[in-house]
């Protein structure tokens, strides 16, 4: 059994092994966890590449996690059987790109690939240590349903998620809502989404309350998270180079909160070649900023048609940061400090403006991600979603010969049928969407006060 430790970004946490490091979440000292050291993979690349997915998966994993091979094996294998495609995540080539289809799991986006593995991996050890977990989490859409349906029907786990009621796209909050089972709890606040993020954080905050209901949080800073989507950059890397003889490769990703492509970065530093991350942002260009000129600083969010990148503060970034500074603990705590007081910090870059020479970034606005579905649709036949539009139209900006450029598809285009009626003229479709039609649905109306949600879940809570 692998012994890897896990350490906070911020230097100031005990070490711990993988178990602990997920069930704890954000570090006590506020930092993220991250691995003590990044294996190096690179002598068994050819071997990986005529192994499945979920071999792939098993082998990656194996490096990180404290759990014996064949429980591993058994969580994997659960956690993708669920999965609507036998490859669980296809690369398909369309016109000079390869779309990376992240999109069969229950709820038709990539968060699946993680959150289906989390709750399977949280039931495993919460009943190893005969203990009870209540998840407490707020969404604007994709994250939440994503986390509901990992944990949907588990004995000790309950999930609190907190939407704004109304504020929702309504088929994302159907995916949540019509959800019955008796461990999922859906609160619908009457706020907005950064009411429902201030409430969870203030409850955070209450200590006693956090540790008398064992609340735990599975939010996209969660290791756990970014270790199952390294898996998909090795298993789609490997099988575009083999396929075109390629020696490297690019990917496009388009990015909220910097989890997704934090994951390919790990990726290139565990050995696999990759050419260039191509970090790809909407109007909400924080990050494509950073890896233009290096300087981090906060803007206003504004709402867009890729609303699951309608971020400005990316949680993940920490972690890139912290290596980006050296690995130095103590340099990150005064980068963070300063970010905390003035909503900016910079960082030095190379002789000719180069801020890290694995990533170029760019900006993907309305009209171009709408052109960009109306072109692979007229052109390619291929209907792809805001969110992976944005990501092929900056991708399509670095070809570079030689060299295959997969492009991320984050969610499956009926998820954001609004946007692809506008770009095209008519809707997208998916049978599991449209069965959700009429069903019936469970929500909590709640105002947006602190002792109501503290009150509901002390109430519904399992103790
Ligand atoms: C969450 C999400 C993203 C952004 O991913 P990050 O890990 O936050 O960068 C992109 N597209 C879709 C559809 C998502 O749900």
């Amino acid at each position: 059994m692998n012994t890897m430790q896990y350490i906070s970004t911020r230097g100031q946490t005990e070490p711990m092994g993988f178990q602990d490091a997920v069930l704890t979440g954000l570090a006590p000292d506020g930092g993220l966890m991250i691995p003590a050291s990044i294996p190096d993979v690179s002598d068994r690349l050819g071997h990986w590449r005529t192994l499945s997915y979920q071999d792939i998966t098993f082998e990656i994993l194996r490096l990180f996690v404290d759990l014996p091979d064949p429980d591993l094996k058994d969580l994997i294998d659960r956690s993708y059987a669920p999965f609507r495609h036998p490859e669980i995540a296809p690369a398909v080539e369309v016109g000079p790109v390869h779309v990376l289809e992240l999109f069969y799991g229950p709820t038709l986006a990539f968060k699946d690939i993680a959150l289906q593995f989390l709750g399977n991996f949280f039931e495993y050890t919460l009943e190893r240590r005969n203990s009870l977990l209540n998840i407490l989490g707020a969404t604007s859409g994709d994250t939440g349903s994503a986390a509901i349906h990992g944990v949907r029907g588990q004995e000790r786990i309950h999930i609190f998620m907190m939407h704004p009621r109304g504020r929702v796209a309504p088929l994302q909050e159907r995916q949540m809502t019509t959800v019955l089972d008796e461990n999922v709890h859906n609160l619908a606040v009457e706020g907005t989404f950064d009411d429902c993020q201030n409430l969870m954080k203030a409850i955070f905050r209450d200590l006693p309350f956090k540790q008398r209901f064992s609340l735990g949080a599975v939010n996209s800073v969660n290791w756990a998270r970014v270790l199952a989507q390294i898996v998909y950059y090795f298993s789609a890397g490997l099988y575009v180079m083999d396929q075109r003889g390629a020696a490297n490769v690019s990917f496009a990703v388009p990015t909220g909160n910097f989890g997704d492509v934090l994951a390919g970065w790990y990726a290139a530093r565990m050995g696999l070649p990759i050419r260039r991350l191509v970090l790809a942002t909407n109007e909400n260009d924080i990050l494509a900023r950073f890896f233009s000129c290096g300087e981090y600083s906060m803007g206003a969010v504004v709402k867009t048609i890729s609303p699951s990148m309608d971020i400005q503060i990316a949680s993940n970034f920490e972690r890139y940061l912290y290596y980006r500074l050296g690995e130095d603990a103590a340099a990150l705590r005064e980068a963070m400090e300063r970010f905390g007081r003035e909503q900016r910090l910079s960082v030095p870059v190379g002789t000719e403006g180069v801020v890290d020479p694995l990533f170029v970034a760019g900006v993907g606005d309305t009209a171009s991600t709408l052109a960009t579905i109306r072109r692979y649709h007229e052109e390619q036949g291929y209907l792809l979603d805001p969110h992976t539009a944005v990501g092929v139209h900056v991708g399509e900006q670095h070809l570079e010969d030689g060299v295959p450029m997969v492009c991320l598809a984050t969610a499956h285009p009926a998820k954001f049928s609004e946007a692809i009626t506008d770009a095209i003229g008519e809707p997208a479709r998916h049978k599991i969407l449209d069965a959700l039609e009429g069903k019936p649905t469970r929500f909590e109306p709640l105002p947006s006060d602190i002792d109501a949600v503290r009150e509901f879940i002390a109430q519904h809570a399992l103790t």
